[in-house]
């Protein structure tokens, strides 16, 4: 199945993708682990995107669209995949439309403030991604990551200044999406705002599975 994920930072779908991504047994791609791997790596995108990113603004639609066109020529993501984070304006959408057909776009229903009490909280594994939060979900050792022992960060776009600017970007180049997705009969609504072992249970009954 070719699932989008859609909805604010903030909204869990990283946290919920890990879960589906098992379940369906099909790869998660997230733009913004691609962009942060980039960082980590020092490489020519990392150095190009850094600031960008780090500032809370959106990477440019060329880029980004170069980038997960040939992640999704690859062959573990022709059968199916997760697209987390992408697209995130019109642009991005119709040029996915050009070398992808989505089957369901998921839109993960969260308000402002519940965004920001998950962002605030947040804390990543630099190593393997993997999302912890303070008070939902500490890392068993404070700082290290339960499953790689990995450093476990505040990421720089998680700082207040970044959210704020993230969640004004998201209303404005990225909500539009949601109307764009529902006029052509993909999008299913899911309530984003329990603890993740409830959402995915509005998941599956939303998408039947
Ligand atoms: P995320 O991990 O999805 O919150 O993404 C982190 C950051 O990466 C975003 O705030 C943007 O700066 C950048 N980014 C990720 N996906 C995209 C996209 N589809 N278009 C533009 N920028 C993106």
């Amino acid at each position: 199945m070719k699932l989008i994920f859609l909805g604010p930072p903030g909204a869990g779908k990283g946290t919920l993708a890990v879960r589906v991504k098992e379940l369906l047994k099909t790869p998660h791609i997230s733009t913004g682990v691609i962009f942060r791997d980039a960082i980590a790596a020092k490489s020519p995108l990392g150095l190009k995107v850094k600031a960008v990113i780090d500032a809370g603004k959106l990477v440019d639609d060329e880029t980004t669209i170069a980038l997960v066109k040939e992640r999704l020529s690859q062959a573990d993501a022709q059968a199916g995949y997760i697209l987390d984070g992408f697209p995130r304006t019109i642009a991005q959408a119709e040029a996915l439309e050009t070398f992808s057909v989505v089957d369901k776009v998921v839109n993960f229903d969260i308000s402002n403030d519940g965004a920001i009490e998950r962002l605030s909280g947040r804390r990543v594994c630099r190593k393997c991604g993997f999302n912890f939060h303070t008070i939902f979900n500490k890392p068993k050792k404070e700082g290290v990551c339960d499953f790689c022992g990995g450093e476990v960060y505040v990421r720089e776009d998680d700082k207040p200044s970044a959210v704020t600017k993230r969640l004004e970007v998201y209303r404005v180049q990225t909500e539009p999406l949601i109307d764009f997705y529902c006029k052509k009969g993909l999008l299913v609504d899911i309530d984003a705002s329990p603890l993740v072992d409830e959402i995915l249970v509005g998941f599956k009954k939303a998408l039947r599975i």
